[in-house]
């Protein structure tokens, strides 16, 4: 290991030790932030993002609210407000860190949430929530490579280069939660878009571009636990997509990847860098 990635590491756990104060929200938003492909997609924070198909339906990806400093929606007390999400038709999770698995048991188990409601998930995951209570006709588990219609999307389950389990934010061993995933999400015929999860680049990103060809890919670009701009750059020019959106930097855990850096490092893609809940239509 080279003695100056010490210090990045530091702050690393520290971050995730005392969850410190927030960091800002990106700088440089993109003043239109357009794609122009028939859905809305909002920028939550982390992982989590809103996406309204052109169906008029909502899918919702690793819903982390609570303890996530860039969650814009805010009550009047001051917390996370959920039921700004709570329209979900479904919600994809990729892996069970706390970060991603999120507060989605609380919303399956609102009286709130629409009848209709379906949890795409890793089995392990999907056990996990039927223990916690969440109603087992909720859950549809997905294996890597597979596919299910969801929310009138096309959603397929792809691989991640990353680890996946389920634990607190305290010292305690966590459950075993599978492998980590991403997804491929079609939200109308040949409009796919590609959530990476947490993963560092691998080289059969260029598998799920000559299977799924994205119009849009969503990278983690923070480092520490996944793939920083340099190499999320890298993965760009595996995947191919025509534009890109960044993820799971700053925040609650302070991830040093910037927007910037990456919008430097890619070439053939647009990066679109949205502040959390502004829209990209
Ligand atoms: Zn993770």
């Amino acid at each position: 290991m080279p003695r100056r990635a010490f210090p990045r590491l530091l702050l690393g756990t520290a971050s995730l030790a005392f969850a410190l104060a927030a960091s800002p929200a990106p700088a440089q938003a993109d003043p239109k932030p357009d794609i122009g492909l028939g859905f809305k997609m909002t920028w939550l924070g982390q992982s989590f993002f809103r996406i309204e198909t052109g169906g008029g339906k909502v899918i919702l990806t690793d819903p982390w609210a609570r303890g996530n400093t860039l969650y814009p929606y805010k009550g009047a007390d001051g917390k996370e407000d959920l039921s700004k999400v709570m329209d979900a038709d479904a919600i994809l999770i990729t892996h069970g860190h706390l970060d991603h698995l999120g507060d989605v048991i609380e919303i399956a188990k609102s009286p709130s949430a629409k009848k209709e409601l379906k949890i795409v998930l890793p089995a392990e995951i999907l056990l996990y929530l039927w223990e916690q209570g969440v109603p087992s006709e909720r859950l549809q588990p997905l294996g890597i490579g597979g596919v299910v219609e969801v929310a009138g999307a096309k959603v397929t389950m792809v691989k991640a280069d990353h680890s996946s389990s389920i634990g607190s934010w305290g010292p305690k061993a966590p459950l075993y939660g599978g492998a980590a995933a991403g997804f491929v999400i079609e939200v109308a015929p040949k409009v796919r878009i590609y959530h990476a999860g947490d993963t560092a680049a691998f080289e059969d990103m260029r598998t799920i571009h000559r299977l799924h060809r994205p119009l849009v890919a969503l990278l983690p670009i923070g480092g520490i636990f996944t793939m920083g701009p340099e190499e999320a750059a890298y993965a760009v020019s595996l995947l191919k997509p025509k534009w890109v959106v960044p993820m799971h930097y700053g925040g609650t855990f302070q991830l040093p990847g910037s927007p910037e850096e990456f919008k430097k490092r890619v070439k053939k893609a647009r990066v679109i860098v949205p502040t959390p809940g502004q829209a990209i239509e």
